[in-house]
């Protein structure tokens, strides 16, 4: 299947915006036999829009390809969901306090990422705050604690209640505490993919995070856009992207107001209330799960904090920050300019 410039721009108008040149004579390999195509499909996953598109000597390899992709995705959310019963995540989050639960392989190995980044990040990111999410009602229409309410639901939040064993992978939960799965869970799924394709070349928007692998033929990288902070539709800037993963956690999307008051869906977990930051982070890494973490937890530290923990970790992290005026300004940290603002080009500011 080949599609115009125009036609694949569409496909990724969300948050990913291709460029023109994809037809470009000049720029298909001159050799080759079988002339590669370009497939996509789109799905709906973990409440979100997910995009894939590969690059195929065959529409029916393609398929064949984001067809496992995307069955790599439905399994990640079968196992993480909170929205299911039957998830390890909501058996975790209904195991006995006091008592181990077993964790998979898997979740094993993501648990360990997840403790290293909830102590490296100091708290901004914490898995373990399900009791804050609901207090707030962030997966619901938003609403305001009462003091009470918020207090008990801050002494059953924070990782500090869970006893993690690496050796063993266990988790036991000391407290009512339960596991939220949003900043991480469509990374987790993103590095699954990963692990499970074969070395052909694709691509994959989860909901505005962006992984890739391998490159388009005829071209060096992916060109995908970081939204407008204000407007998710428009482009503020576009990159191009070799290998990993970009995350992007925004504000301006799904906030939610009550009483006048916005309450958006990241809450810092140090002080139990809403992330005041009203812009945009995106994070750039090799890992689609450590960058989904970051851009989080970035995200709730805001720009003056972040920069600073993000460069003395030399993370690759760009806040756009809108002022009072709605005029936005890049600050970027050296690894993200270094390793992807190197062909910067401004879209649609
Ligand atoms: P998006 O969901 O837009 O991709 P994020 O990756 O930043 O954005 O994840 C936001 C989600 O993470 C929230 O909807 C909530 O479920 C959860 N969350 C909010 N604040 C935190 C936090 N400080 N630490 C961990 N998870 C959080
Ligand atoms: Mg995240």
């Amino acid at each position: 299947m080949k599609r115009s410039a125009a036609g694949l721009a569409a496909i990724l108008t969300l948050s990913v915006t291709i460029r023109g040149g994809w037809q470009d004579p000049q720029k298909r390999p001159v050799q080759r036999v079988a002339t590669p195509a370009l497939v996509e499909r789109s799905a709906y996953l973990m409440g979100t829009r997910v995009r894939l598109l590969t690059w195929a000597d065959s529409r029916f390899d393609g398929l064949a390809r984001l067809e496992h992709a995307l069955t790599t995705l439905e399994q990640t959310e079968a196992e993480l969901s909170t929205w299911r019963d039957d998830s390890a995540i909501a058996v975790l989050n209904r195991s006995p306090v006091g008592s181990p639960w077993s964790a998979s392989p898997a979740i094993c190995r993501m648990f360990a990422v997840l403790s290293d980044w909830q102590t490296a990040s100091g708290g901004a990111f914490d898995p373990s705050i399900g009791r804050l999410i609901q207090a707030w009602d962030v997966h619901g229409q938003g609403r305001i604690p009462s003091p009470a309410d918020l207090a008990q639901a801050r002494a059953s939040s924070g990782f500090r209640h869970l006893d993690f064993d690496a050796v063993r992978c266990t988790v036991t939960r000391r407290a009512d505490v339960a596991i939220d799965v949003g900043a991480f869970g469509k990374g987790e799924a993103l590095d699954r993919v990963e692990q499970r394709l074969g070395d052909e070349p694709w691509m994959v928007d989860f909901g505005g995070q962006v992984s890739v692998h391998g490159v388009p033929p005829g071209r060096g990288e992916w060109p995908v856009s970081i939204a407008h902070p204000l407007d998710r539709q428009r482009a503020y800037v576009e990159v191009a992207l070799r290998a990993g993963s970009l995350s992007t956690s925004a504000g301006s999307e799904r906030d939610l107001f009550v009483n006048g008051r916005r309450i958006g869906h990241h809450l810092d977990p140090r002080t139990g209330v809403p992330a005041a930051f009203g812009g945009s982070v995106t994070v750039w890494h090799r890992r689609a799960l450590v960058a989904d973490i970051m851009s989080t937890a970035l995200f709730v530290m805001g720009p003056d904090e972040g920069l600073r923990w993000a460069e003395s970790r030399g993370v690759a992290a760009c806040y756009l920050v809108p002022d009072a005026d709605r005029e936005v300004s890049m600050r970027a940290t050296t690894a993200f300019r270094r390793s992807v603002l190197f062909s910067l080009e401004t879209a649609g500011r």
